[in-house]
């Protein structure tokens, strides 16, 4: 019985590492015929951030990543979010304190904060709560139980931390990482329940994934640290661990450390699925979807990083990444992020679609920038023209634009290159006469133009931007003789005539 679940904490946006993550979860569930469960983390209530539990439903939703169980859509195990299920951890934990395999510790964050400094001063940089230190704290290890007793009466704040064992060596088998062994002598009596009453990220995970029979652990790399506790968590109470998989970490572009949150926009590119806006702070971010990736192309980028089927295939819609997707397949080393890629992905299931389906995703496009949607005909004979030059659908209009309208003025660049004042000028007037006279097909006026240039002793680069200027505005483009039969004649000629007025 496969069950897996996607855990992120509200804390903001999710990014793409988290997407990735929760893409991995759904299609090893789908795969197995499992159920994907959506649970928020949200114990921490410092870290909460207003809005992040909608975004990350919608962001998933965007993904076509849809719960079986969970945070909207509810199931046999609810509440799914944490902070709602507060009042059942307690239990576990005061059950660890019963079974001697947890203690109170009363240390004052002041205390620890000295006893921090003072292990580092000695050259200690990482203080340890452990075996051999926790003999030295304010405990109910090493408090007289009558003192215990009374600390607990009066209402002093306390927590519960695990007491793990002493020198041991906690092993166990990660589905990516194959045999992960750590010693307890360089682990750390963690918080079970803090001093507000709320369970630690650990207590609450563990009794979470217990309870909601949590076959599969898939989570971020930066969680594998934590598993060997985890483990120790399920010795302690009794309970069959799940299998666990930790996932590489997504890495920046230049391989240059851990592509972050903090990454958005900075390092000139999305990471973030949605657009994302803080409602407090008013700090916004871009994202793939408001900068016209289609959901299909995302997902199969992100499948990929981390992640091959182990041939030369690339292209993957979510049913057959569901299909094919395997976790031993999936790399220990970490993923470089390659924006260029992503934009790859996105050009290619552009071409897969149909003109009359990219006129219906341009025509709002358009109708927002203010443009006039063009005759049926004419708007799919555009579509036609440009869309080889798209990455997004939004580019149909910025790369023809001159189609869709006249040029609004003409490009610097190609003036000032191409453009040879009064001998420029004779081109044009001359192809203007020439083609006033001719058949407007593309065939035709390519002829017509070629037979001038013989005429007259031209090259190609003297006289094809000239012409191109002339009626697009630019030296880049479509075919030119494409684009003249398209606009038609008297466009074309209006605009010929127009630039050398
Ligand atoms: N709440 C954790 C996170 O935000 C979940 C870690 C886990 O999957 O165990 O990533």
């Amino acid at each position: 019985n496969v069950r897996v679940r996607f855990a992120p904490s509200p804390t903001g946006p999710l990014h793409m590492g988290g997407v990735r993550t929760a893409l991995y979860n759904y299609l090893f569930a789908k795969q197995l015929g499992g159920k994907f469960i959506l649970r928020l983390e949200d114990t921490d209530q410092t870290r909460f951030v207003a809005g992040a539990e909608d975004y990350i439903v919608e962001a998933l939703k965007w993904c076509g990543i849809s719960p079986d169980e969970g945070v909207s859509v509810g199931g046999p195990h609810e509440p799914y979010r944490q902070s709602e299920r507060k009042p059942m951890y307690r239990k576990y934990a005061e059950e660890l304190i019963e079974k001697d395999l947890a203690y109170y510790a009363f240390d004052t964050s002041e205390e620890l904060e000295a006893v921090r400094e003072r292990a580092k001063e000695a050259g200690n940089a990482n203080f340890q709560y452990n075996y051999i230190t926790r003999n030295s704290m304010k405990n109910s290890l090493t408090l007289p139980a009558e003192e215990v007793q009374k600390r607990l009466e009066s209402g002093e704040p306390y927590t519960i931390r695990i007491k793990l064992p002493r020198n041991e060596e906690v092993k166990f088998e990660d589905m990516i990482r194959g045999w992960v062994s750590v010693n307890t002598a360089n682990m750390d009596d963690k918080i079970l329940l803090k001093a507000d009453g709320m369970p630690t990220y650990h207590l609450a995970n563990i009794v979470d994934d217990h309870t909601m029979e949590i076959s599969h652990v898939i989570r971020g790399e930066e969680w594998l640290p934590s598993a060997p506790l985890h483990i120790i968590m399920y010795q302690y109470f009794g309970w069959e661990a799940p299998q666990f998989a930790h996932l590489p970490l997504l890495l920046r572009p230049d391989g240059n450390g851990k592509l972050s949150k903090r990454d958005g926009d900075r390092l000139g590119f999305p990471v973030f699925p949605l657009r994302w806006e803080n409602k407090e702070t008013g700090d916004t971010a871009s994202g793939y979807r408001e900068q016209g990736f289609f959901p299909e192309a995302f997902i199969n980028m992100l499948a990929f990083l981390g992640w091959s089927p182990g041939d030369n295939r690339e292209m993957f819609v979510l049913d057959e990444l569901v299909k094919e997707f395997s976790i031993p397949k999936v790399s220990k080393s970490g993923a470089k992020f390659d924006f260029e890629k992503a934009k790859w992905y996105n050009q290619q299931y552009l071409r897969k679609l149909s003109n009359e389906e990219l006129a219906t995703l341009l025509q709002p496009i358009l109708e927002e920038k203010g443009v006039a949607v063009p005759a049926h005909d004419t708007f799919i004979r555009i579509i036609d023209l440009v869309k080889e030059r798209a990455v997004f659908v939004e580019d149909i209009y910025e790369e023809g634009h001159f189609l869709f309208h006249e040029p609004r003025g003409y490009d610097e660049k190609s003036v000032s290159k191409k453009w040879k004042g009064e001998e420029s000028a004779a081109i044009v007037r001359d192809l203007a006469a020439r083609f006033e006279e001719e058949e407007f097909t593309a065939e035709a006026l390519e002829n017509n133009f070629k037979a001038y240039l013989a005429e007259k002793g031209l090259g190609f680069g003297q006289a094809g931007p000239v012409l191109r200027i002339a009626v697009v505005g630019t030296m880049t483009g479509p075919s030119a003789f494409e684009m003249m039969e398209l606009l038609g004649k008297d466009e074309t000629l209006r605009r010929m005539n127009k630039t050398i007025e």
